[in-house]
């Protein structure tokens, strides 16, 4: 298997070179079994173009039989009713410690299928699934009702709150292993017996860990992996009579055809989708930190993520201020395989097909006016076989054209000059999005001030990108349906019931 990778990668771990060895099928029941049509499809490193591994490609038989194990695990009670909520916790936290035992391993998997640096995927997105675990193993034996002072003296009320159901949780790419936690750990601590469809560019990292749930002591049937294409293994958990919910992350357009597809049995849809994130820097911020902190906003994971930075708005009388500090900080990003010895910030995009949409964004763009600071081209030379685009940064955009509406999901930001407070919050909220938006500024009345002003799910001053477990996460507008994480992703996996006793 090692010899197929370019030599300048990091050795492969054996446990990863066998795991890759063979195809790798759907995790259903407790096993790993073999897809009923017998097909599969590949999955490829995106540093290179070329083949990693071949993976189960699950239809709506597939579909069907990952649907009656979840249900008879949820029906006859294995998980949340057989099972004590202390004993639930300890599983998830069980899980949680088994990602730090294979740490390595899920890392080299994650980087390996999206192309993120090796070390971002170990010091990131591997430890921050655990984190969410073990967050969310302290919830089960916290999951309570209320009881409710109801007129009548006669009358005792009070509430429980329940697991859902069967829940398909659609994950895409961006954060392979991370996206699909933010969705099975709630869902999982709330009493749910779950099937995750990873996005087909990167299924690697989730059906690893379906086995890690057996030695943490889930029953057959509580986790299940179902890899495939959307419009087959994705669409039948939509469709699907025995769903009770989904819970989705990637672009605005699935969530359409989620939505609509859901409609057959009204199962519950929960949606976290893209966005168009302003990030507003005023005169009177600390214009160093700005700089440095907007290069990241919209960079990290090379701009592939729902709440990137990518539409940058700059007080005009410090516009060419910072947008210097900002082409100084771009300018020495590292790109490169995220496998290799060498250390780089950043990988390639996912795909050749999302290399030539980013690409298409940026020559409209270049088409209609916009002018390259830095970057613009796809990567050539040693790199010309990946799906590598230099970090761009481009100025004279208008708020009008597509590369300053759309969400292009790549390394490629907007710098904008502004000129008034007001002006900008206007700007900052005409657009169909809401997931994110963020201010640098030493002045604590402008920030609150916008705080409040600006419409989206959550607000960074004078910082970007931070989330943790335990505070909610989501989106207004056409960026979704709900929140995640914390408390309200309890909420988000449980049903409400009232319960009423006459006492005499
Ligand atoms: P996507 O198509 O929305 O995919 C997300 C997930 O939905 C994947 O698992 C996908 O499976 C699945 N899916 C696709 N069609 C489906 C259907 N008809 N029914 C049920 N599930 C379906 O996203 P993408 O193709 O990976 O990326 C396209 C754009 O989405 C990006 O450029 C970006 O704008 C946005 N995006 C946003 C986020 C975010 O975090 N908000 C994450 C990823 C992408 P397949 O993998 O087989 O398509
Ligand atoms: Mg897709």
């Amino acid at each position: 298997m090692v010899d197929k990778f370019p030599e300048t990668y990091v050795s492969l771990l054996p446990e990863v070179a066998d795991f890759l060895a063979k195809p790798i099928m759907p995790y259903i029941n407790g096993e790993y079994v073999a897809t009923l049509s017998g097909q599969t499809f590949d999955t490829l490193d995106p540093s290179t173009g070329r083949y990693l591994a071949s993976i189960g490609r699950c239809m709506l038989d597939d579909a069907n039989a990952a649907v009656q194990a979840a249900r008879r695990a949820f029906d006859e009670g294995d998980w949340w009713q057989k099972m004590s909520a202390a004993d639930r916790s300890k599983c998830i936290w069980r899980l949680a410690e088994l990602i730090e035992v294979h740490a390595d391993i899920i890392a080299q998997l994650d980087s390996l299928d999206n192309g993120k640096p090796l070390h971002t995927a170990r010091t990131v997105d591997v430890p921050l699934s655990a984190d969410h675990l073990y967050y969310y193993a302290g919830w089960p034996t916290k999951i309570e009702g209320s009881t409710i002072p109801v007129s009548p003296q006669n009358m005792f009320n009070y509430t429980l709150r329940e697991p859902v159901g069967v829940v398909g949780l659609i994950s895409p790419w961006n954060y392979p292993l991370l996206m699909a936690t933010w969705k099975f750990a709630p869902a999982l601590a709330a009493g749910n017996c779950i099937i995750v469809k990873p996005a087909e560019q990167t299924p690697l990292s989730a059906l690893y860990i379906a086995k890690l749930t057996a030695e943490a002591g889930f029953p057959p049937g509580v986790f299940n992996v179902l890899p495939g294409y959307g419009e087959e293994a994705g669409a039948a958990l939509v469709t699907h009579d025995g769903v009770d919910k989904i819970g989705f992350t990637g672009s605005t357009e699935v969530a359409q055809k989620i939505v609509q597809g859901s409609v057959g049995n009204l199962k519950r849809v929960s949606l976290e989708l893209g966005g168009k994130a302003p990030n507003i820097v005023f005169a009177d911020a600390d214009l160093e930190a700005a700089a440095i902190g907007s290069t990241w906003a919209i960079f990290g994971n090379n701009g592939q993520s729902c709440t990137a930075g990518s539409r940058l708005y700059i007080e005009r009388s410090v516009f060419e201020q910072v947008l210097d500090g900002l082409e100084q900080a771009t300018k020495r990003i590292k790109v490169g395989p995220g496998m290799s010895q060498e250390k780089y910030n950043l990988g390639p995009v996912i795909s050749d097909e999302h290399l030539k949409r980013v690409m298409g964004y940026v020559d409209e763009g270049l088409a209609q006016g916009a002018q390259v600071i830095t970057g613009g081209q796809r990567m050539s030379g040693d790199l010309k076989e990946g799906y590598f685009v230099e970090p761009t940064i481009l100025i004279n955009v208008a708020d009008q054209q597509r590369i300053a509406r759309e969400e292009i999901f790549g390394p490629v930001v907007c710098a904008m000059p502004f000129d008034h407070v007001n002006e900008i919050i206007q700007r900052a909220n005409d657009t169909d999005f809401g997931l994110a938006a963020g201010l640098w500024t030493k002045d604590l009345s402008k920030a609150h001030k916008l705080a409040k002003a600006l419409r989206a799910g959550t607000i960074w001053i004078n910082t970007w990108g931070n989330t943790e477990a335990s505070s909610p996460f989501g989106g207004y507008k056409q960026s979704g349906y709900g929140r995640e994480m914390g408390k309200e992703a309890i909420d988000l996996y449980t049903e409400v019931k009232s319960v009423w006793i006459k006492t005499d």
